[in-house]
């Protein structure tokens, strides 16, 4: 009989109860994908792993396979992010990055890309707290998602930002358009720059900028891009159900 045990190594994304004592934990895993788990008698106090699953901790898990549901046998801490994490600002841009990684992974699915960008979003956020941090890391996700905006031409006339000015962001076109095309959201000169920044490998600059009303036009952006994404794709994942 083939062995129903494996391990692995995953972020707990979230957990929700199951009963009196149990917990179901939501990890995404670095080979096996979105997982959900049942830990068994986590929610007693002298439970053996119980703190280490909580949401954004990085386990080091041995589980058994179920039908639906897999089953916490052990679980190890890889390393200490949930406590770094403790304080509200940085708990929150925890909670904020790992709830898009929840929506964009898939059950079962490995996504080798999106675990090391959780893992390495949640030591980002412990180790160097910065307004961009979720902001960077959601346009990074869309970017992964093949999602790139456009940013240095038109996205409906094609002409280039160095011979005219863009002005506006439109997210069903995925990208800026000139002052004749505008369509969607206006953006500044100096959200632009931040964006073109963060996407073309400048993120440590763009780490170290102090809250503007610029920060805040990209990080109101960003959420707004990824909200839009994570809608269409669940009405496509709802079209492709009804057929
Ligand atoms: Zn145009």
């Amino acid at each position: 009989m083939v062995s129903e045990l494996y391990r692995d190594q995953g972020v707990v994304l979230r957990t929700y109860k199951l009963g009196e004592s149990d917990r179901i934990v939501v990890i995404l895993t670095a080979e096996h994908g979105k997982v959900r788990a049942v830990a068994k008698g986590v929610r007693k106090t002298r439970s053996k792993f119980g703190a280490r699953l909580e949401p954004m901790s990085h386990v080091k898990l041995l589980l058994y396979r179920g039908r639906e549901l897999d089953i916490v046998n052990q679980a190890e801490s890889v390393e200490p992010l949930a406590p770094m994490l403790s304080s509200l600002d940085r708990a929150s841009q925890g909670m904020a990055a790992i709830e898009a990684v929840d929506q964009l992974a898939l059950d079962r699915e490995p996504n080798l890309r999106l675990y090391r960008m959780a893992v390495g979003v949640l030591r980002t956020i412990a180790e160097r707290p910065s307004p961009m941090n979720v902001p960077a890391f959601y346009w990074k996700l869309l970017a992964a998602e093949g999602l790139e905006p456009q940013l240095d031409e038109c996205v409906r006339c094609g002409e280039s930002g160095s011979t005219t000015p863009l002005v506006a962001f439109d997210l069903d076109e995925g990208g800026v358009l000139c002052r004749s095309c505008r369509s969607g959201t206006s953006i500044s000169p100096a959200a632009l720059t931040i964006m073109r920044d963060l996407l073309g490998g400048r993120l440590n600059s763009v780490l170290a900028l102090d809250e503007s009303p610029a920060t805040h036009e990209v990080g109101t952006l960003a959420t707004r891009a990824m909200e839009h994404h994570i809608e269409r794709r669940l009405k496509a994942v709802a079209m492709f159900e009804r057929h």
